[in-house]
């Protein structure tokens, strides 16, 4: 390519205040290949673009350099207005003079001079730039929502009202995550179960929605609009097609006293068990752990007690292959392990309980009807201390982050108390109150001004029993630091809201990153917070980090949004950077000499193998063939090959190397 243009950009005073722009163009003139160059204040602006068009006609230019701003910025304006002047949209290279060059550097003459080099740069690029044209790619229209809490229950039933199918995942045997556990919801307090139990209900009737419980995504492959995902769909042991759900069976299992985890360990349940009485679907699951017939190979009553024989022992996992084209991970959080605050008591006193533990008390399907009780004598406690940041804003023993959730939930749990007891006592430490949120701070003025829960500004330093009541020591910073001792019937630790189990394995099969604390990350936070950087895989939900139940389903439709847009869209369109196998003449037929480096280095699982024929149909040589359609460009194949028999479109062994020899 020898008729080159190159337009240099001000970016108002971004650029032009430390890099001599008129000065980059006039040096851009003498380069072998330049035919035109000039500089202007906005090339981004219409008028800017216009210039870039002009020229190309009024030039034949055959290729474009613009030294602008980063090429995530604006190269597809700049691709665009090259386009629109007839010439291929990859024939138009991005230097970066802004973040590269004139932010990071003071006004001198060596910055102009790096300004130059980084044109000289992508002028040599361009030169060896071949017309590319995008890959068109179809999508499955389907999406995976994989964790059926809130978060996944509201994804699913917004894509599946926009018209598209929706496989829905969850791990447990049953739908609601922790939402189903809750008592009231602040900062209405209308009753959690009331609310979430018909969307439950939607979710399993709706025709668009596969409701797989008791599953996991086992494997992922693929790309936006076309991955292919294992799910590994748990055996129950009761065939899902014959049970009625008439709990016959679950009356007659002899083994009682397994801890009940939907109950947080308030009360038991039984080896086959439905987790909690809305449950959707209402079908039990046998826990093989604790059941006599797999443990002792001896109990059979539940299968002698169900009247439509739907018990099946012999039932195994399935592993399930289902081709989707969008993704939202669901899969939400869990509670920090109190074990981690012996001073607190809990485990040591039965009567320290956590934050779930209260709202399974104060739940009307919880162990005790919704009357807060003491576990320890099963008395209504009198007073009740909180704590708030149980583990929350604490680095040295919990996580640096604040739960976010912890002050309206601690704030709604002294109000119940309250609201179920006009008598108790409720007092809440804490080190800030975090109540940002539509009608949050006047939510927990009503706890103080109307309820008349106590506030204590201070950290508890230890909980001990005297006399059959705990004693709970802190301090009131408000009062210079003043010891406090409360003597308490009840304490309830709000503990820190943590990643998910599992959560980093699943990140790895999605290829999805994490943050420093192990939540899913998203791609950016601020213009793209449900998007993670794998296209195609979307966020919803506590999964990302703490947030309370308003925040997750607004988060869960954004992500809903985002994947019916893609799904509606009857094909994709990628960009054509995708890595490729060199040919030759035959005998040697390509550099690949077939040691397949390249295959297990893929991180996409887009390499596989090609064999050469010789006319007679024998195979003479085995070499690396590339599936456009699932390499992403990432050029991991091209820095592996040992012949250099592999070359990334646009980004040519020979293009990099005539940069660098540029300098
Ligand atoms: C004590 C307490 C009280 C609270 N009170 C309130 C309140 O009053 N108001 C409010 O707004 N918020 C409240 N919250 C916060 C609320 O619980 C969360 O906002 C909400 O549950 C987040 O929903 P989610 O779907 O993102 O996550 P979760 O509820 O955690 O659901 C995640 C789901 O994904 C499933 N899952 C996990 N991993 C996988 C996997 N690998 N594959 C498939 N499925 C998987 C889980 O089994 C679960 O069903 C409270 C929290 C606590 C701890």
């Amino acid at each position: 390519m020898s008729r080159v243009g190159v337009f240099v950009c001000h970016c108002g005073e971004n650029i032009g205040s430390t890099v001599d722009c008129p000065e980059v163009a006039e040096r851009c003139k003498q380069m072998p290949g330049v035919v035109h160059a000039e500089d202007y204040k906005y090339l981004c602006s219409n008028p800017g673009q216009n210039k870039i068009k002009q020229a190309i006609k009024d030039h034949q230019l055959e290729g474009v350099v613009v030294a602008a701003c980063s090429p995530r910025m604006h190269e597809p304006t700049f691709r665009r207005a090259v386009t629109d002047a007839g010439m291929n949209a990859y024939l138009c290279e991005v230097a970066n003079l802004r973040e590269h060059c004139s932010w990071v550097h003071e006004e001198a003459d060596s910055t102009t001079e790096k300004a130059v080099d980084l044109v000289r740069l992508q002028l040599e690029k361009v030169k060896r730039n071949k017309p590319l044209q995008p890959i068109e790619v179809p999508i499955t229209k389907t999406a995976l929502v994989i964790g059926g809490g809130v978060a996944g229950i509201q994804a699913a039933l917004d894509i599946a009202d926009s018209g598209h199918k929706v496989i829905l995942v969850e791990r447990s045997p049953a739908l609601g995550g922790h939402m189903a556990q809750l008592s009231e919801t602040f900062p209405t307090l209308d009753c959690s179960q009331c609310i979430l139990t018909p969307r439950m209900v939607d979710v399993s009737r709706h025709p668009n929605i596969t409701l797989m419980t008791y599953s996991e995504v086992e494997h992922l492959d693929g790309f936006i609009g076309n991955f292919k995902a294992t799910i590994r769909k748990r055996a129950r042991k009761i065939d899902e097609e014959l049970c009625t759900g008439c709990g016959e069976c679950l009356q007659k299992c002899p083994s009682k006293d397994i801890s009940d985890g939907f109950n947080e360990g308030l009360t038991t349940r039984r080896a086959i068990y439905v987790p909690f009485t809305q449950a959707v679907p209402n079908i039990p699951v046998i826990d093989v752990e604790n059941c006599r017939h797999y443990q002792k190979k001896k109990c059979d009553r539940c299968v002698k007690a169900c009247p439509t024989k739907a018990i099946s022992f012999n039932q195994q996992d399935e592993l399930i292959h289902v081709d989707v084209g969008a993704i939202v991970v669901a899969t939400g959080y869990k509670v920090m392990s109190t074990e981690k605050f012996p001073e607190y008591g809990y485990g040591t006193y039965p009567d320290v309980i956590t934050g779930l533990q209260f709202e399974r008390y104060a739940s009307a399907s919880g162990p005790t009807q919704g009357v807060i009780k003491r576990p320890s004598d099963g008395k209504e406690p009198e007073t009740v201390v909180f704590i708030a940041c149980s583990g929350s804003r604490d680095a040295a023993k919990g996580v640096k982050y604040c739960s976010k959730i912890c002050c309206m939930y601690t704030a709604k749990h002294a109000m119940l108390l309250k609201h179920k007891n006009h008598n108790s006592k409720a007092y809440v430490f804490y080190m800030d109150i975090r109540a940002a949120g539509k009608n949050y701070d006047e939510f927990v003025r009503r706890a103080i001004e109307e309820d008349g829960v106590k506030y204590i500004r201070g950290r508890v330093s230890r909980v001990y029993e005297e006399d059959g009541k705990l004693v709970v020591k802190g301090a009131d910073t408000l009062l210079g630091g003043r010891p406090v001792e409360i003597k308490a019937d009840l304490v309830v630790l709000a503990t820190a809201s943590l990643p998910n189990d599992g959560q980093s394995e699943l990140a790895r099969k999605l290829h999805v990153g994490c943050d420093e604390y192990g939540f899913l990350a998203e791609a950016h936070p601020k213009l793209k917070p449900v998007e993670t950087n794998t296209a195609g895989i979307y966020l919803a939900g506590a999964c990302q980090s703490p947030r309370d139940i308003p925040e997750t389903v607004a988060q869960a439709s954004a992500a809903a949004a985002k994947v019916a847009a893609l799904l509606s869209r009857s094909h994709l369109t990628r960009e054509p950077i995708v890595a490729e196998v060199n040919r030759r003449p035959a005998p040697l037929h390509s550099d690949c000499t077939g040691c397949f480096l390249c295959e297990s280095a893929c991180p996409y699982r887009a390499i596989g193998q090609e064999e050469i024929l010789d006319r007679d149909g024998i195979v003479i040589k085995t070499i690396a063939k590339i599936n456009p359609g699932l390499c992403q460009g990432c050029g991991t194949c091209v820095a592996t090959c040992r012949t250099k028999a592999i070359d990334l479109h646009g980004f040519s062994n020979e293009q990099i190397f005539a940069e660098i020899m540029s300098l």
